[in-house]
């Protein structure tokens, strides 16, 4: 490994980035089918690191929320391995779908087992396991009060604009829930799936809040500013392998080949991606391309590996 980069050497890449990433902003669309998104401003753009001793870097306003939508599909994955561990993977497969995000035709072939857990139906079965044995809010409470104790602040919040928008337009997940359902793989009603699955969409972070709370992943499960253990090393090793396979559905083989690192897309436009032993990084631009990931983000995540040498590779 080569040394770490000053925060200063890290700036000043941050801001070349930029430079070069912002003429792409904007290209693209934002995610119109769910109505709320459709409203953000498509020109934002701007990235935060989080590095291992918990400085944070940034380019833009680090600070303002967006909606982390499918990014949360990390960390309910992480909960539910801490819930049942590898007994999810009855339920969930492990493999790439190659298929949108929110794709219903291998659940018929494949018995209403989703091809692994950051494709939409994968996540409502996740949602499934998080409810065991309580009610939605309480689901709920769980993985923001995870998301706020990784984070380290308080103030993470749903956006309720967001979960109406979802709950009320959301058939296609309706859809995959109910086959889901059918087959036996789910054992709560639909609604409260949902009502779990759709809030936990609608979760608004700050990059400086996901960076930060991404962190553990870059640290074999350990929080590096505290030394404490937030999952083994050999979970954070695999969450981390579903991330770079996974985290970016039918662009996931591409955003690995470009990019190099783990990493986990949501329809927000926002990206958490990990750099093993260096730190964590949230990118948001809300504009996407074909494959429902950040157009600018995807792009700013490249250009940021190939000046960093960050990759796993
Ligand atoms: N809430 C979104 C949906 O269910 C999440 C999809 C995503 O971010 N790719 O459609």
């Amino acid at each position: 490994m080569t040394r770490p980069l000053t925060k200063a050497e890290l700036r000043v890449i941050l801001e070349e980035v930029a430079a070069e990433i912002r003429p792409r902003v904007g290209e693209g669309a934002v995610a119109a089918y769910i109505p709320e998104l459709a409203k953000v401003d498509p020109s934002k753009f701007g990235m935060a690191v989080t590095t291992l001793d918990g400085a944070v870097v940034a380019v833009g306003d680090a600070d303002e929320p967006f909606s982390i939508q499918s990014v949360s599909k990390v960390f309910t994955l992480t909960l539910a391995l801490g819930r049942v561990g590898d007994a999810l993977w009855r339920r969930v497969g492990r493999e790439p779908s190659g298929s949108p995000f929110n794709s219903i035709v291998q659940l018929e072939a494949e018995k209403g087992v989703p091809r692994n857990p950051l494709i939409n139906a994968g996540a409502i079965v996740v949602a499934d396991v998080l409810l065991a044995g309580r009610e939605p809010k309480a689901a709920l409470g769980e993985i923001v009060g995870f998301l706020r104790f990784l984070a380290d602040e308080p103030d993470i919040v749903i956006d309720r604009d967001v979960a109406r928008s979802e709950t009320a337009t959301g058939e296609r997940n309706r859809a995959l829930a109910h086959f889901m359902k059918a087959f036996g793989n789910l054992g709560h009603d639909v609604d409260k799936v949902l009502g779990v699955y759709f809030h936990q969409c609608a979760i608004a972070m700050s990059r400086r809040q996901l960076s930060r709370a991404g962190l553990f992943l870059a640290d074999a499960g350990r929080d590096p500013t505290t030394g404490r253990a937030v999952v083994t090393a050999e979970r954070a090793r695999r969450v981390a392998a579903l991330m770079m396979t996974c985290g970016h559905y039918d662009g996931s083989g591409d955003f690995a080949y470009r990019v190099g690192l783990p990493g986990k897309s949501g329809v927000g436009g926002g990206i958490l991606c990990v750099a093993p032993g260096r730190g964590a990084i949230a990118v948001w631009s809300p504009c996407l391309n074909e494959k429902g990931n950040s157009l600018a983000g995807s792009l700013a995540l490249e250009a940021l590996a190939r000046r960093t040498g960050w990759s796993v590779f």
